[in-house]
């Protein structure tokens, strides 16, 4: 299940190159190439999901797995006692681009603490 002309499907399925983070059958995570901060990382679910709005109740498990690799990622990468945030823009006013359910893991340095 994926969309051909999907972005992050191509980072899937390798035709966009990427820096790989994490991997597993369910998830992959790469580093954002436009980094936000010294840790940037989007965390995806292997299948094309446009956006948090197609999280039907049959995908808590995979969004439960989601987070459990970026609690596994924030310690790896050192920033679990600093501090962290997990964003997904969902929508135009939402500010998502890609159109493809990410979660971005921001860390290594104080955050902006304006959301809006
Ligand atoms: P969003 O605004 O939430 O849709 O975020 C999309 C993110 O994808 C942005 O932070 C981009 O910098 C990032 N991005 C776009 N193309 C690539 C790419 N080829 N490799 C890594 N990150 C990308
Ligand atoms: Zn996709």
């Amino acid at each position: 299940m994926h969309d051909d002309d999907c972005l992050f499907c191509k980072i899937v399925r390798r035709e966009i190159p990427s820096e790989i983070a994490y991997e597993d059958d369910e998830v992959i995570a790469f580093k954002d190439n436009q980094p936000l901060a010294p840790v940037h990382l989007l965390v995806i679910p292997k299948e094309h999901l446009l956006s948090l709005n197609e999280v039907t109740p049959e995908y808590q498990p995979l969004i439960g797995h989601i987070f459990g690799v970026i609690q596994r990622l924030a310690q790896e990468l050192g920033v679990s006692k600093s501090g962290y945030r997990v964003v997904t823009n969902t929508g135009s006013d939402g500010g998502q681009v890609v159109g493809h359910l990410h979660f971005h893991l921001l860390g290594g340095q104080a955050l902006n603490a304006k959301i809006g």
